[in-house]
């Protein structure tokens, strides 16, 4: 019999795809984590019933969300990533000549556990212990709350805005962010679908811009994420994305590259209504 696994994008929109296989299913402090094996996204992660990530397009999500903050920045040393547990953008991050060291801070344990077993593609630079990596498992906005003029780049590769996340998209998170950067620092979040939670998107650009001088939304086409479309926002003291110089990775990319950092800025109408807040 077919088996299908619909994740609900909103109360009246699913995206259903077919399941080869249930490959783990379990019950965290924190969510529910599980991992299947697809048909259209090979094996992927949902936390809650949310699609995280999928062995089919995750590069462009952890690409887009690395390497544009990562290439604004001219010479990113301290990197912090919040959440991220699938280990996706942390082995993007240590690719960086120029990165020293990478901390990670994952809430849930059973999130790294089940991606090394499940998906070593995607967690590959926490299956080697990464000399530059660091993992602590903890709540990322605690972690902030205690950081100062530490970090060059810091990436909230966070899961939705419901649950444990729920404290990631807030004002006063934003503020501490803001303060664990140094002079020159910035900041990457993923920031949902411009189709679908705009709402969400408005108010966030609203609260970063009040604290950083230069706030910038970029976008990238990811299939498993709703509407196809995915924005991500940038928070920066010094550095402003659209006029850092072009740099050609020095390593092999899928999605990113030294045309994609300029043209993801480059925003539809809509989008640009939906920011100037009209
Ligand atoms: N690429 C994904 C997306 O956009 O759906 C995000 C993936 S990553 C799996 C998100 C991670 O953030 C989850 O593992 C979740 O446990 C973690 N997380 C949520 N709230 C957190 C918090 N307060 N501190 C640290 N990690 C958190």
């Amino acid at each position: 019999m077919d088996l299908w696994l619909t994740e609900w994008q909103t109360p009246d929109l699913g995206l259903k795809t077919r399941v080869k296989k249930t490959l783990f299913a379990g019950q965290s402090d924190f969510q529910k984590v599980s991992v299947v094996d697809s048909e259209q996204f090979g094996r992927m992660l949902t936390l809650d019933g949310v699609f995280q990530t999928s062995v089919f397009d995750e590069y462009i999500y952890h690409e887009m969300i690395a390497h544009v903050p990562l290439y604004t920045h001219p010479n990113p040393k301290r990197v912090l990533v919040i959440g991220g547990g699938d280990g996706g953008s942390v082995r993007e991050a240590v690719r960086h000549d120029s990165v020293e060291s990478v901390e990670m801070v994952e809430i849930d344990g059973m999130v790294v556990d089940v991606c090394k077993q499940y998906l070593p593609e995607i967690s590959a630079a926490l299956i080697q212990n990464h000399p530059k990596l660091t993992l602590k498992i903890g709540d990322g906005i605690a972690h902030m709350r205690d950081a100062e003029n530490r970090y060059d780049v810091i990436i909230v590769d966070c899961s939705d805005p419901i649950g444990p996340g729920e404290g990631l998209f807030t004002r006063g998170f934003f503020q501490d962010v803001h303060k664990a950067l140094k002079a020159d620092g910035l900041f990457v979040q993923q920031t949902e679908s411009p189709f679908y939670h705009q709402s969400l998107i408005r108010k966030l650009h609203h609260d970063i811009s009040g604290i950083f001088p230069i706030t910038r939304l970029y976008l990238a086409q990811i299939p498993l994420y709703p509407g196809g479309t995915h924005s991500f926002t940038i928070g920066s003291k010094q550095y402003d994305p659209m006029t850092a110089p072009s740099r050609k990775p020095l390593f092999d990319t899928r999605y990113y590259n030294e045309n994609i950092q300029k043209s993801a800025f480059v925003l539809p109408n809509m989008v640009r209504e939906l920011l100037s807040g009209r």
